[in-house]
């Protein structure tokens, strides 16, 4: 690839559900290798964004450029095989299935465009897979719990699996969804040092309301506010910034 730009470049995206303005006009840029954090607290429009990112819902204007290509409109399978994937949730996850037939499923889903149960059955078909469903597995350490079905997994080990399947599609640019939501606090400690693993090597930005754990991973930060961006800078920055510190660290 000869492409040297940014790897992606939003512009002006809005996004309106009915009259509630979810996003309003956010310009977002990701340079690859990148490590980025988003704040912002709930109905701040995080997850909107996220959204029509991968396009899972278009937005109402923008565009979108992903390695200098046009991805506004695109199906969302088709973005995440160009190499841009979010963060599945717990709720998308095959209950009955294995932790490893899981991540297969995810890994299939970059490597075949459509999911064929015959594949599932036997992997050895694909060349590379089943490694790359065993070092997906080995990332986020669940390579002990491979063949429980998820419905027998811990709550942290149901996230781990959710950035697990989303890693499984080899991505260029990752989005994580609050990875950290509802975790205690040793799960928490455990999941910063995977991401802190998985970014090496990898771009990747991370939504969160928790801002301790995101100062300490991200290298520049995006504070989002009733669905604009409020503002953007390095961990240190974001402290310092008056308008962050009223509404979010109580003045
Ligand atoms: P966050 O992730 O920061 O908590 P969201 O992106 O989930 O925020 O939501 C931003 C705003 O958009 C909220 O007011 C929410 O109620 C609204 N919203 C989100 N998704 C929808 C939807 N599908 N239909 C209607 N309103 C929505
Ligand atoms: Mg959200």
């Amino acid at each position: 690839k000869d492409y040297q730009g940014p790897l992606l470049q939003a512009t002006g995206l809005t996004k309106r559900f009915g009259g509630v303005v979810a996003n309003q006009g956010i310009d977002f840029t990701v340079n690859a290798g990148e490590l980025r954090g988003i704040i912002g607290p709930n109905g701040a429009g995080k997850s909107t964004f996220f959204k029509m990112l991968t396009c899972e819902i278009p937005p109402t204007s923008g565009r979108i450029v992903f390695e200098g290509r046009d991805i506004t409109g695109m199906d969302v399978t088709d973005v995440c095989q160009l190499g841009l994937t979010k963060s599945y949730q717990v709720n998308q996850l095959f209950n009955k299935l294995t932790v490893r037939q899981n991540v297969t499923i995810a890994a299939l889903a970059e490597l075949r465009g459509k999911f064929r149960l015959d594949l599932l059955r036997s992997p050895d078909k694909v060349p590379g897979l089943r490694e790359q469903v065993e070092h997906t597995l080995a990332l986020v350490h669940l390579t002990a719990r491979a063949d429980a079905p998820v419905a027998e997994l811990a709550y942290g080990e149901k996230r781990r699996l959710e950035i697990g399947l989303a890693l499984a599609s080899s991505p260029s640019l990752l989005l994580l969804d609050e990875p950290l939501a509802g975790m205690s606090p040793s799960e928490r400690v455990e999941t910063v040092a995977l991401l802190k693993t998985i970014a090496k090597g990898r771009t990747l930005v991370i939504i969160d309301h928790d801002m301790d754990a995101l100062f300490e991973l991200a290298e520049r930060i995006t504070v989002l506010q009733e669905g604009k961006l409020l503002v953007e800078g390095t961990p240190e920055e974001i402290k310092a910034n008056t308008l962050v510190q009223e509404a979010y660290l109580g003045g």
